[in-house]
């Protein structure tokens, strides 16, 4: 059975790595290329975009794909929306492992934006030092606010930055309470905007950001296609196993 696992998440790695070890079911990982060292990944790789539903499709009809997997961050709509397209216009089976959103607790202090474009408005006038947990792509929209100190981290240095005030740290996560209260702390941080991934690997700053009492912009999650989902990777290979059991008996 051949898989085609869409990734770049740590559901999709805890996937990749759970899958490497199962004959019979030949998966290849493929990421995006957002990162220049990705993780290391014990299945075989490919990077990049497709070239859209239609060259996702082709793609997995090329290499004769069973399965399709998308394993991809919930705020990733685009390829999500291809995925569901190419799956649902040759027939192919699709899952999607999705983590279902935080949801607010007793002292959090968060406001939900529709748009990074807003958060940077609710910033205000007077300077701040906001800790942006964001992706490098999404910096832009604070380039109207430059007269804020930013915090940035990412897995790469995000290169040239649209706004002057900027200390940038590179680093991979998980990223635990403890270490996210000593950033916020040491850094001064009076307010955090983020999205509402979801799972335990980033919610370490959420936490952090609710005992130090600080306000959090939360970008709302995107809408995402209809797609049979499970929201953790020992469900998916659950799924998987029952799929490839029915494909064996089919002789397929
Ligand atoms: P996106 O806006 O949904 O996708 C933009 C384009 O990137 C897609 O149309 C596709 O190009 C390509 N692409 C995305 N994921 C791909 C994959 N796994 N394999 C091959 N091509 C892929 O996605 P994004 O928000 O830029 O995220 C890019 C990747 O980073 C995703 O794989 C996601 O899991 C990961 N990620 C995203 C976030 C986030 O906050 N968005 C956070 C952590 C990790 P073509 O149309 O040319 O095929």
């Amino acid at each position: 059975m051949k898989v085609l696992l869409l990734g770049g998440t740590t559901e999709a790695a805890a996937l990749a790595r759970a899958l490497a070890g199962v004959p019979d079911i030949d998966t290849t990982l493929s990421l995006a290329g957002r990162t220049k060292n990705p993780a290391s990944s014990p299945l075989p790789t490919r990077v990049g975009g497709f070239g859209g539903a239609a060259g996702l499709q082709a793609y997995l009809a090329e290499n004769a794909i069973d399965l399709l997997i998308d394993a991809t961050h919930p705020y990733a709509a685009q390829i999500a929306q291809n995925a569901a397209e190419a799956a649902a216009e040759i027939g192919l089976p699709m899952l999607a492992v999705r983590r279902p959103p935080w949801e607010p607790k007793k002292g959090d202090r968060w406001q939900i934006v529709s748009e990074f474009g807003e958060a940077a408005d609710l910033l205000g006038a007077a300077p701040r030092r906001v800790f942006l947990a964001l992706g490098r792509l999404e910096l832009d929209a604070f380039a109207k606010a430059p007269q804020h100190d930013y915090l940035i981290r990412s897995v790469d240095h995000p290169g040239p930055l649209p706004m002057p005030n900027v200390t940038v740290i590179t680093a991979r996560g998980p990223f635990d309470f403890a270490s996210e209260e000593a950033l916020l702390r040491k850094h001064g941080i009076e307010v955090l905007v983020c999205k509402n991934s979801g799972g335990n690997a980033t919610y370490g700053k959420i936490e952090a950001a609710r005992k130090l009492g600080l306000p959090v912009l939360m970008l709302v999650r995107p809408s995402l296609p209809w797609a049979e989902t499970v929201e953790t990777p020992e469900a998916a290979m659950a799924w998987l196993r029952t799929r490839h059991e029915a494909l064996a008996r089919r002789g397929v």
